[in-house]
């Protein structure tokens, strides 16, 4: 695949997508990653994968994760630390899900400043809440193929082995929209303050929103 990344023949690419539970961030940060050359990094998914595999880390997020509920800064921030080490010797990064606060934007600006890099753009994919969730509470995964399917605009066939996330059930798709208007909507005025948000329409297909992504990227990081 070309990689529009290294043709441009800059050295390291940051990015942070941010928006609200069910937005298509973690779908559109893989897209992008694939496109750009660079690495995805999901805190979410990390943690998933922990707790699959039952590590100590696991163990002490599960209950958090099952609840909707954040996992506390600084084991999130230690997490990411050991993340930036690996990372800053490639093309860079699409982060998704992380920062999530003012806090955890700052510590990051830490880390990446310790290797002379910082964030290149924080693209935000905006949904309104009625929107989130009707996406998240009809959201299904397939057991077997990790594919994600929804109960009525994407139903699987009838033989799928299908799970719901158990933080995609109402009343904790409602406390992760609380968390992201309380925790993550106050952070957005450090990039903006920066000139490093740009807003992008969630209400989209999937590739209309990856070609809004792209062209943007392309504009302000490219340009
Ligand atoms: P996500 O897949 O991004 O929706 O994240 C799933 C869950 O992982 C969240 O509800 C939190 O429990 C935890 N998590 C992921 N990223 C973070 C973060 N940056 N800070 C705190 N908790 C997080």
């Amino acid at each position: 695949m070309t990689s529009l990344y290294l043709s441009v023949n800059s050295d390291f690419m940051f990015l942070v997508m941010i928006g609200p539970p069910g937005a298509g961030k973690g779908t559109q940060a893989k897209r992008l990653a694939e496109t750009l050359g660079l690495s995805h990094v999901s805190t979410g998914e990390i943690f998933r994968q922990n707790i699959s595999r039952k590590t100590e880390l696991g163990l002490r997020v599960k209950e958090l994760l099952e609840d909707g509920t954040l996992v506390p800064d600084d084991l999130t921030i230690e997490l990411v630390q050991d993340k930036i080490d690996q990372l800053v010797n490639g093309s860079g990064a699409i982060f998704d899900g992380f920062p999530r606060n003012l806090e955890q934007a700052k510590a990051l600006d830490d880390m990446l400043l310790l290797h002379d890099k910082g964030v290149d753009l924080a693209p935000l994919i905006n949904l309104s809440d009625s929107n989130i969730i009707e996406r998240l509470t009809g959201r299904r995964t397939d057991k077997d193929t990790g594919k994600i399917y929804h109960l009525i605009y994407d139903p699987p066939p009838d033989n799928a082995n299908v799970e719901q996330r158990s933080d995609d059930k109402r009343d904790t798709v409602l406390r992760r929209i609380e968390d992201y208007h309380q925790s993550t909507v106050p952070m957005l005025a450090y990039y903006d303050d920066r000139d490093l948000l740009c807003e992008i329409d969630g209400d989209n297909t999937i590739d209309q929103v990856t070609t809004a992504l792209l062209e943007v990227i392309r504009g302000r990081v490219f340009a």
